[in-house]
């Protein structure tokens, strides 16, 4: 039976319960965090911990757990659920308080955790997937990743119910991320990624490509890109915690290129999981 972590204890899944009152359900007033796990242990964890601090800063809850507990707790779940290769889901919320929209005087954050497995290594979608454009329609601050994620749902639904595997969200035509991934095209051997800015996520899985492609010499530019030049780029791909790099070979209806991942893009997810296992075994 799958067990999770909930303020302070292990418990059943089945048995773990919050609160209707809880303001991560009334109004998504909460922040979270995906870290990969593979053999059996948790990836730059370290570093979305670090994401997490920033993100609860951003919207004042306090940080009242410190990484180290963070740690034991996420290691300790994919241990006890087995999880060899997968994922650790945690959450804080603002607490439990009568509905009211300004910050509760007294409360305390909920926070939980939980472990899944998932293919990683062996990803099925590594040949390639299909990506469906749609307007991004979130708000302004898509650097705290936070739990109000309705826009991100309803353009994940859309690209499912097209056949797609992912969002790719833009303004105007100009690409801003995925729905839950990092956007990435290449073009005669240069990597282009959008900048940080708070129109995206900072990924994790971002920065550590930024830091492989370095290391492999290949040039990176930090620029917005249309979804035209998304389409007519030599190589697309995607960037996630839990999806490492994922070529896509269609966008909308159209091949990107020969419809097959790309050399740059197979080179950097190769060298992705090389990082991953020196950093897991
Ligand atoms: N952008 C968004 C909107 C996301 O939800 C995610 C996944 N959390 C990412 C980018 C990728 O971030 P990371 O590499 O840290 O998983």
């Amino acid at each position: 039976m799958p067990v999770c972590w909930l303020n302070g204890s292990f418990v059943a899944e089945q048995d773990a319960q919050v609160s209707i009152f809880d303001r991560g359900l009334l109004f998504g007033d909460g922040v979270y965090e995906v870290a990969a796990v593979l053999n059996g242990t948790l990836l730059d964890a370290d570093r979305h911990l670090v994401r997490l601090g920033r993100s609860l800063a951003a919207i004042g809850i306090p940080n009242t757990q410190p990484a180290a507990a963070w740690l034991g707790v996420m290691q300790q779940l994919a241990t006890d659920n087995g999880v060899r290769e997968g994922l650790v889901y945690l959450q804080v919320t603002r607490g439990v308080a009568e509905r009211d929209f300004p910050f509760p005087a007294h409360v305390t954050p909920t926070m939980f955790a939980y472990a899944r497995p998932k293919l990683l290594r062996a990803d099925p979608n590594a040949s390639g997937v299909r990506l469906l454009t749609v307007p991004d329609m979130r708000w302004n601050r898509c650097d705290i990743k936070s739990t109000s994620m309705l826009a991100q749902v309803l353009a994940k639904q859309a690209a499912r119910a097209g056949g797609a595997f992912e969002a790719m969200m833009h303004e105007d035509g100009l690409v801003t991320e995925g729905g839950s991934s990092n956007l990435w095209i290449v073009n005669d051997g240069v990597v282009q990624t959008r900048p940080l800015s708070s129109d995206i996520l900072a990924g994790i899985t971002r920065d550590v490509v930024l830091e492989l492609a370095h290391a492999a010499g290949v040039p990176v530019r930090e620029r917005a890109f249309t979804v035209a030049q998304a389409k007519a780029a030599d190589e697309c791909f995607m960037s996630s915690a839990t999806s490492f790099i994922l070529p896509v070979t269609t966008i909308d209806h159209d091949a990107v290129r020969a419809g097959a991942p790309g050399a740059i893009t197979q080179r950097l997810r190769a060298a992705y999981l090389e990082r991953a296992d020196r950093l897991t075994q």
